[in-house]
């Protein structure tokens, strides 16, 4: 298992990647967003060379709220476009496994609707991924639609598409993270970790919530050694690494 830590896209990604190599993770969770980490404010060489100096690993993952749900055609189309300027940085740095985040339409439409929406923009993202040499993983986000009855169906509908599972998210509206691993166990090829109290999408330090984490884990070790991503967006980021060191003790011991 490896753990990863995000860079904050609206700070200077060299920095961000520097604290991240200096306190020892594993891997970069390259958050391609506005304002700061965007296509055309990034050096690939310098990147490229920092994530060497510190042996990092990374994976990528796009803007959480990149339209590919919405009821606008021009819309969904825009997010593809938008989205293949990533790939082209993704692919740059090595990556293999790309996030895409839910979108759900507002209340005026229905979640079938949604499904549909995102399934004909989710099987062009799929597509254009394949000319970069990547894999596209859904990440179902933190509204009462990010079932597991609606995100299979999404799966369903779009054959060479993975799942990113987020803790949180699936600790939400009632939901159980474990439902989620034992649902999709096959499909999932990252891991977001951060807790919460089940009813708000807080990204929480380890333990700070109402998850019950050696149960899940437990679970979740079962079927699944690969990254896992602590989103905890704590100011104080001390609170970030006392969750890796929480985290890999608690793995070790399962
Ligand atoms: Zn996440």
């Amino acid at each position: 298992m490896k753990i990863g830590f995000p860079n904050n896209p609206r700070k200077d990604l060299l920095k961000e990647i520097e604290w991240i190599g200096k306190n020892k993770f594993d891997f970069v969770d390259l958050f391609l967003e506005e304002d700061q980490a965007v296509p055309e404010k990034i050096d690939i060489e310098k990147t490229k060379k920092l994530l060497r100096k510190y042996r990092l690993g990374v994976t990528g993952h796009t803007a959480w709220y990149l339209p590919i749900g919405s009821p606008i055609k021009a819309l969904r189309e825009a997010s593809v476009k938008e989205a293949v300027r990533y790939f082209e940085v993704f692919s740059k740095l090595g990556v293999e496994f790309v996030t895409i985040h839910a979108n759900w339409p507002s209340g005026m439409f229905s979640e079938k609707e949604g499904i549909k929406f995102q399934v004909e923009t989710l099987k062009k993202l799929v597509k254009e991924a394949k000319r970069f040499n990547l894999k596209i993983m859904y990440e179902p986000i933190d509204t009462y639609a990010d079932n597991v009855k609606n995100v299979s169906e999404i799966l369903r509908k779009v054959p060479d598409l993975f799942l990113h599972l987020d803790i949180g998210h699936a600790n939400l509206f009632g939901r159980m993270p474990e439902e989620f691993i034992k649902k999709f166990r096959n499909k999932i090829k990252h891991v977001h970790l951060h807790d919460n109290n089940s009813d708000k999408d807080l990204h929480l330090p380890m333990g700070c919530g109402s998850i019950d984490w050696e149960k899940t884990l437990k679970t979740l070790k079962k079927y699944y050694n690969g990254t896992i991503t602590l989103e905890v967006f704590s100011k104080d980021k001390d609170y970030a690494l006392l969750t890796k060191e929480k985290l890999r003790k608690l793995w070790n011991k399962l």
